[in-house]
């Protein structure tokens, strides 16, 4: 069968086919906050987003969506809107009608699957009416019972229940659709992504690709882990548009995807000088301009062949470019650093905790971020533990995946902690949150 390559339109912005590939993000602003969305939506488009993304928890924001949509045409602002809705098939069918673009978890529109199925019918009408592109948005930790009761919470599981949605798509001759697989874990991600490719290659209708590494956290860590996995699939060519989830400021993800969308547009090449094999393992030279391009470019040169075990290590020579200018050599405990941050990334070996922070967003009750260095910095000498930080207790257990610990914000300066899947402690003050998520851990591993 002759593969169908479709493109999907959000507003003026073409997603797959033979268009570049789209940067987008996602605000961390309450949406009731319009002054504050609107003024973030604008330092977004003055950084580089294409497309960005809103949060819409219910009915009750579909007014402040309009408002937001409104004050930013009127500043001149035509970056096309995503709204991002969970459970609320009502909210999904409002928001149809308001923005470019919605994405929707259509497995947790409700319980039982046959109305789910319904419910998805009736939304996909409201966007044909109205010219709404849609993203089916799965992630690992939030699949339906339906599926998971099929395949477990696999990788495969992932990708059949993404066809299953696009499956409907098709037999509604509906195809302004982009699809998503996101995983905080870079291998079951890249896994899941390859196989929805092939059974949409199978099926030969090819639906645009988002791609993301979900919860990836913040700094070195998090940027290394995103392009670990986002450069695997694009270097595969899968992949039409990127969000880089960092646990900061929104408008630091979109330097990365931007890197990410030059460097495999062709637009962009790695500053790696030469590289060295002895056996399994790589000595990898660099000429920088900068730390940052150091860490993005090491990550999307190696990362795959880590991710696909064609190396066992990899240990970097050379130099970057420091704020001034001046070249700052790359010596041993900056390569030892990097080499173990990387593999972390592409779960060779863990030295560290295994962090999952999620982005935040409007759903978020505390200061996330504050919270997720108190975590990091009080947790660094554990192994062997992934610990999750989410900002919302509607979303944030679920999406935590497979976090051995989560600190989930409930609102009112309150924590619940985790364990696996259990909230063990609830309603926790903040200020002593981090002191009871330790000692829990600490007794545990005696
Ligand atoms: S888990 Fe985080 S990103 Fe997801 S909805 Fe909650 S606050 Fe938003």
């Amino acid at each position: 069968m002759t593969n169908k390559r479709i493109t999907a339109h959000a507003g003026s912005v073409r997603i797959g086919g033979d268009a570049p590939i789209v940067v987008q993000t996602m605000c961390n602003t309450h949406t009731y906050d319009i002054e504050e969305t609107v003024a973030q939506c604008i330092r977004m488009r003055d950084a580089g987003a294409e497309l960005i993304r809103i949060t819409v928890p219910g009915l009750q924001e579909i007014p402040h969506l309009t408002e937001i949509r409104d004050r930013l045409r009127a500043a001149g602002v035509g970056t096309p809107l995503v709204a991002d809705i969970h459970f609320s098939s009502e909210t999904a069918l409002a928001a149809a009608r308001i923005v470019e673009k919605v994405r929707i978890n259509p497995g947790n529109f409700h319980k039982d699957h046959q109305k789910a199925r319904e419910q998805f019918g009736r939304f996909l009408d409201v966007c044909r009416e109205c010219g709404t592109a849609v993203r089916v948005g799965l992630n690992h930790g939030s699949l339906g019972e339906y599926i998971t009761g099929l395949y477990g919470n696999t990788p495969l599981a992932m990708a059949k229940a993404a066809m299953e949605w696009l499956e409907m798509c098709i037999e509604a001759d509906f195809f302004n659709v982009v699809v998503s697989l996101k995983a905080s874990n870079t291998l079951v991600m890249v896994e899941a992504y390859r196989l929805l490719e092939k059974m949409m290659e199978e099926r030969g209708f090819v639906f645009p690709v988002h791609v993301g590494v979900t919860e990836a956290g913040n700094g070195d860590s998090g940027r290394i882990k995103s392009c670990v996995g986002i450069s695997t699939l694009l270097s595969d060519g899968i992949g039409d548009t990127v969000r880089v989830s960092l646990t900061e400021d929104p408008v630091r993800e979109i330097p990365v995807a931007r890197y990410l969308s030059d460097r495999y547009g062709h637009k962009l090449f790695s500053s790696l000088s030469s590289v060295t094999l002895e056996g399994r393992s790589a000595v990898a030279t660099y000429a920088a301009p900068s730390r940052e391009r150091l860490i993005l470019d090491l990550s999307c040169d190696f990362g795959k062949r880590l991710l696909d075990r064609e190396l066992d290590s990899v240990s970097f020579r050379g130099t970057y470019l420091d704020d001034a200018g001046s070249p700052v050599p790359i010596d041993n405990a900056l390569s030892e650093y990097l080499s173990d941050e990387l593999l972390q990334a592409c779960r060779r070996r863990f030295y560290r905790p295994e962090y999952i922070a999620c982005p935040g967003c409007g759903r978020t009750m505390y200061n996330l971020q504050e919270a997720f260095e108190a975590v990091k910095a009080r947790t660094s000498h554990l192994k062997d533990v992934v610990i999750a930080v989410m900002g919302c207790i509607v979303n944030g257990p679920g999406e935590m995946a497979d976090a051995d610990w989560g600190y989930v914000g409930e609102g009112n300066r309150r924590v619940t902690i985790y364990k696996g899947k259990e909230p063990v402690l609830r309603h926790v003050p903040e200020t002593e949150a981090v002191d009871r998520l330790v000692e829990l851990i600490e007794a545990e591993n005696r």
